[in-house]
């Protein structure tokens, strides 16, 4: 018997069901279905299971795409405030960590929840470990083959997400479905994500494992001050991951380790004020000593800060204000929170966030080719798109 609906929408995380909810809420008839065993799976792990649902400083600047304009109407329309308003009407109690960043006091289980009871009182139907096997599309809508039977609808929204974390359900389907239906994608890859370091860089650096500072990281002319990580394989942490999304294989990336301070004037102030200190021990007091240690038996002179003339200080402030890191690669998609690439936009109403090729298919969240920074952007955008096609389909 076949499952007759107004709007069947593939994968139950952020952007599926809010979709779901905002078309659900207009009386169409919705039908969610998700192939693992629990819905929201990325939602429950996210900001250390408390969730950083939004940013209250979203900006079509926090995303990257090869269309950074495409994001802006979806954005617009709902915004980060609409999400709040929901959070509380819920009860959820949340804070601000830092930079905009909301998170749940308690944790991310209150979203899935109040995301399930919302589709609950839209009517929304949600099918777990409900697979896609065939998908057809004529002229009265799209008939699609699953685990669960066949579902016969008018509109369909692919909303299975990018590749990151392969162990939380995520898979390459969407881009299937794209490709099968004609649309272009462009090349996909892990962002914010840690980055491997090769050679001697990942042997001097490696023994740190566990020292975390702030510094800027930049890349391709773009910055980030915050905490970075050193771990075991390269290096971690919020600037890090920031950067990531940034870099790819080849591109030159430099770290500021001393961010917001005149590196050349510290250092001639140094010498002024604690001429016989060695170097090692003025930079202990700003770095983490044992960072200072290695930066000094590998790049900077181990003398007294006396004993450097301009040239030298002016070299030393290079390496502590623009310290070149060599990294090999990102530790891929198993780490990654998100993936850059995906169903190019172009082809993308982004109003509606409906096939140009086929009308009644929609792509939302990160299965599209948008891209938040860290710190809730990333759930906006799935709110957002979610919210856009739901007020449509
Ligand atoms: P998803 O939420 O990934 O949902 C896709 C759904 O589709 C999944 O339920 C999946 O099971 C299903 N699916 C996949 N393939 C199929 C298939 N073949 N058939 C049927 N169903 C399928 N962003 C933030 O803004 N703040 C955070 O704090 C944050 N923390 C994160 C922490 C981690 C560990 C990770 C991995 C990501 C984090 N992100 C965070 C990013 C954010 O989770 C994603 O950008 C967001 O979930 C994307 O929403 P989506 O609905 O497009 O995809």
């Amino acid at each position: 018997s076949t499952i007759r609906c107004d709007v069947l929408v593939i994968g139950a995380g952020a952007a599926g069901l809010m979709t779901a909810i905002t078309a659900g809420q207009r009386g169409r008839h919705v039908q969610v279905i998700d192939h693992a065993n629990k819905i929201g799976k990325k939602i429950l792990m996210s900001g250390g299971g408390r969730c950083n649902f939004t940013n209250t400083g979203t900006t079509p600047a926090n995303f990257l795409s090869a269309n950074p304009h495409f994001c802006k109407s979806a954005l617009a329309r709902y915004s980060p405030y609409h999400f709040i308003e929901m959070v509380e009407r819920h009860g959820i109690a949340y804070h601000e960590k830092e930079l905009g960043q909301l998170f749940c006091d308690v944790s991310s289980k209150q979203i899935v929840k109040m995301l399930v009871d919302e589709c609950q009182q839209a009517g929304v139907q949600i099918r777990t470990q409900c697979s896609v096997e065939r998908i057809e599309h004529g002229t009265d809508g799209f008939r699609v083959q699953t685990t669960h039977g066949l579902f016969h609808c008018a509109s369909l929204v692919v909303a299975t997400g990018g590749l990151s974390i392969p162990s939380l359900g995520a898979t390459g389907f969407g881009y299937e479905i794209a490709r099968q239906f004609g649309h272009q994608l462009l090349p996909t890859r892990a962002g914010l994500v840690p980055l491997t370091l090769s050679g001697t860089h990942q042997e001097r650096l490696a023994e740190l494992s566990g020292v975390a500072l702030p510094v800027e990281a930049s890349c391709n002319g773009t910055s980030f001050r915050n905490f970075m990580l050193l771990t075991h394989r390269g290096v971690s942490g919020p600037a890090i991951l920031q950067i990531s999304s940034f870099w790819q294989p080849g591109d030159a990336l430099s770290l500021d380790l001393l961010p917001g301070q005149d590196a050349a004037e510290w250092l001639r102030q140094m010498k002024r004020e604690r001429p016989a200190a060695e170097l090692r021990t003025v930079l202990g007091d700003v770095l983490p000593k044992r960072l200072a240690q290695r930066l000094c038996e590998h790049w900077l002179p181990d003398r007294p800060v006396r004993q450097l003339d301009e040239p030298d200080l002016r070299k030393a402030a290079q390496v502590l204000s623009a310290f070149p890191l060599v990294a090999s690669g990102t530790e891929g998609y198993r780490t990654a929170e998100v993936t850059l690439g995906g169903v190019d936009t172009n082809e993308v109403s982004s109003s509606t966030l409906e096939s140009k090729r086929v009308p009644g298919l929609h792509f939302v969240g990160e299965v599209l080719d948008v891209t938040g920074w860290l710190g809730g952007y990333n759930f906006q955008w799935a709110w957002a798109s979610g919210h856009a096609a739901g007020c449509v389909v």
